[in-house]
C-alpha cells in the first residue's frame, strides 16, 4: 500500500501570522519568518493510505476491508459511495518535542501552530494525490474521535485496517488510543461534492478550530440527538 514520504514541508506563512495575530509589517513578517526557520527543518511529513471498498452497510455502520466501523454519520456520508481511502498522516515528532521544550508559552503555541498548519498542508497533498491517481472528485474525511457518533475507540478497527502503515510512519497508539507523534491524523477519505466537516455537527461553543458553522438541523436529521 502506498506511502507518501516525499511530501515537502509546507507551512502557510499568512495563516501562521493570522493565528499568531502578527501584523503584515516588517516586524510581523520577521517574527513569522523566525518561527518558520525553526519549525520547517523539524518537519517530516509522511502519509500512508489504502484503496478500499465498502463491503457491507447497515443502519449504524459499514464494513470496510473486513473491519466494522460503527457510526451513523460515517454510514450516511458513505451512502451511495463504494470506494474509500483509509489513511494516516504525520509531520513527525521533532517539532512537537521542540515546542514542548519551550518555557515561553507563546513560543510553544507558535511552534504548535506551525505543526498544525503543516499537518493540514500534508493532508491537502494527500487528497490531491488520491484525486490525481484515482480520478475522484473532491474528497472529505472523517476521523475517529471527532464526534461522539464516531468515538476514539474506533481507532482500533481503523489501525487494524491500516496494518503496518502507521508503524512504517513511526506512529503508534497509546493506551488511551491517542496517536504519537501527536501531530498525526487518521481517518477515512471519501468522495463528496458537498464538503463534509464534523464541525457542522458539533455544538461546542467557542472552539478556535471550528471550520464550519454548527447546523442543528443536519444533526437532528442524522438522529444524533435521539
Ligand atoms: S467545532 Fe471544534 S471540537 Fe467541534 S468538531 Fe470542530 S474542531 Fe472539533
Amino acid at each position: 500500500m502506498p506511502i507518501l514520504s516525499d511530501l515537502t514541508p509546507q507551512v502557510d506563512e499568512t495563516a501562521l501570522r493570522s493565528i499568531l495575530r502578527l501584523p503584515g509589517d516588517d516586524a510581523g513578517l520577521a517574527a513569522a519568518a523566525e518561527i518558520l526557520a525553526v519549525a520547517v527543518p523539524l518537519l517530516e511529513p509522511r502519509a500512508f493510505f489504502r484503496d478500499d471498498f465498502v463491503e457491507a452497510r447497515d443502519e449504524t455502520g459499514v464494513v470496510i476491508g473486513g473491519r466494522s466501523f460503527r457510526s451513523r454519520v460515517l454510514r450516511s456520508n458513505l451512502d451511495g459511495i463504494e470506494r474509500v481511502f483509509p489513511y494516516v498522516i504525520t509531520v513527525g515528532g521533532r517539532l512537537e518535542q521542540e515546542a514542548s521544550a519551550q518555557d515561553d508559552l507563546l513560543r510553544q503555541f507558535s511552534l504548535e501552530a506551525a505543526a498544525d498548519l503543516a499537518l493540514g498542508a500534508a493532508g491537502a497533498r494527500l487528497e490531491a494525490h488520491i484525486r490525481r491517481i484515482f480520478g475522484t472528485g473532491p474528497l472529505s474525511a472523517m476521523n475517529p474521535g471527532s464526534l461522539p457518533d464516531w468515538p476514539i475507540e474506533e481507532q482500533k478497527p481503523l489501525f487494524a485496517l491500516l496494518g503496518d502503515g502507521p508503524d512504517r510512519l513511526g506512529i503508534r497508539l497509546t493506551d488511551s488510543l491517542l496517536m504519537m507523534p501527536r501531530k498525526s491524523v487518521s481517518g477515512i477519505l471519501f468522495a463528496s461534492e458537498e464538503a463534509f466537516t464534523s464541525c457542522a455537527l458539533c455544538p461546542r461553543p467557542r472552539c478556535h478550530g471550528r471550520r464550519a458553522a454548527y447546523d442543528p438541523d443536519k444533526r437532528a436529521s442524522l438522529g444524533l440527538d435521539s
